[in-house]
């Protein structure tokens, strides 16, 4: 076969491999879309797993009409425009991808309006495959975005598809993780028309504990050491469950780097390393961490769905996670000296 550039339709599906793996991940990144248009309040609702209908509406800064059909199209990005920008990133999105991938898999409904346009407007693509088109429709400041029958035109993706209750657990999981990194957004989530989570926007440390506990259960929230660490540009803040309590919660991993959620190795490894010989072998740990440092100093564009970064100075990072977690527990057994002998 002579080299051909591919259609756009076949470059998207294919980039959609790596963006879009199952309902949860077009959750992801439609919320983190919300949450970059800076919306305060975000609803979700799911039909059958995702498998049937993923919504999501938000009241952000909305998209202007002229504006609509290029926010479908591949590397199409209000976020970024230099490669200086790239270097300090502040928003969730840059890359461009995920509404065209998205789209090139599925039937997307693209709804908005901006605060300063009268109207709003929708545009509507299936697989794009055709032109979009452009409609009139009701719509209050801000977006939606309709994506039904996710994997129609892949079959070799939709048979990947696992049941309605998996799937939806790691919708119901993904919302958690987003939740826990913006305690001033509200979050809704439904399924099949049912409301299961509410997460009201918090803005006191009263509001903000109870969606802690909400999420994480009543006994974290109750028992974990509160951290709030600082070396020059570098912070760690957030909850660590005490190596001693009796029954941990498990499912209660989080780790944040400047409020991007993270399944980073070295951050991994320094927390294991601070617990290690503190924490019995039966005890999972927990907890929920946010690292924050100067944008400059961590690459963010290693992965496609952005799950990993890079430090510059990752040394330095992992020894300072390291010393915060270790010093955070040494002075909760200092407190409490019976704590170690149970
Ligand atoms: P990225 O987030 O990397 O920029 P996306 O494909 O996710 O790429 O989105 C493309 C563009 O569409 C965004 O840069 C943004 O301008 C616009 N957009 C997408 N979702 C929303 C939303 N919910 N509210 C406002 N603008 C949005
Ligand atoms: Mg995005």
């Amino acid at each position: 076969m002579p080299i051909q550039i591919l259609p756009a339709i076949l470059a998207n599906q294919i980039a959609a491999g790596e963006v879009v793996e199952r309902p949860a991940s077009v959750v992801k990144e439609l919320v983190e879309n919300s949450l970059d248009s800076g919306a305060s309040l975000i609803e979700i609702e799911i039909e059958k797993g995702g498998h049937k209908q993923i919504l999501v509406r938000d009241n952000g800064n909305g998209i202007p009409q002229q504006e609509l059909a290029l926010a479908l199209s591949r590397h199409a990005t209000s976020k970024i425009s230099s490669l200086d920008d790239l270097e300090h990133i502040v928003s969730l999105g840059f890359r461009g991808e995920a509404l065209a991938s998205i789209s090139s898999v599925s039937r997307l409904s693209l709804s908005s309006k901006p605060a300063e346009q009268n109207e709003a407007w929708q545009a509507h693509s299936e697989g794009r495959d055709m032109q979009v088109q452009l409609t009139p429709i009701a719509h209050p400041k801000g977006t939606s975005v309709d994506v039904t029958d996710l994997f129609f035109n892949t079959p070799a993706r939709r048979k990947f598809l696992k049941a309605e209750k998996t799937e939806f657990s790691h919708i119901d999981e993904i919302i958690r993780r987003i939740a826990l990194s913006r305690f001033d957004v509200a979050f809704s989530l439904k399924h099949n028309g049912k409301l299961l989570r509410k997460y009201p926007a918090a803005d006191n440390s009263v509001s903000k504990h109870k969606r802690l506990i909400s999420i994480c259960g009543k006994e974290f929230g109750e028992q974990a050491i509160e951290l709030n660490s600082q070396y020059q540009d570098f912070s760690l803040q957030g909850w660590l469950a005490p190596p001693n309590t009796a029954k941990p919660q498990v499912d209660c991993q989080y780790f944040y780097v400047n409020g991007r959620m993270m399944r980073d190795k070295l951050l991994n490894h320094a927390v294991r390393q601070a617990l290690e010989g503190v924490i019995a072998p039966e005890h999972q740990l927990a907890y929920v961490l946010y690292f924050s440092l100067d944008t400059a100093q961590v690459d963010v564009n290693v992965h496609p769905a952005k799950h990993e970064v890079r430090f510059h100075q990752s040394r330095l990072v992992h020894d300072f996670v390291y010393r915060a977690l270790s010093d955070a527990i040494n002075q909760y057994f200092s407190a409490s000296p019976q704590a170690g002998n149970e």
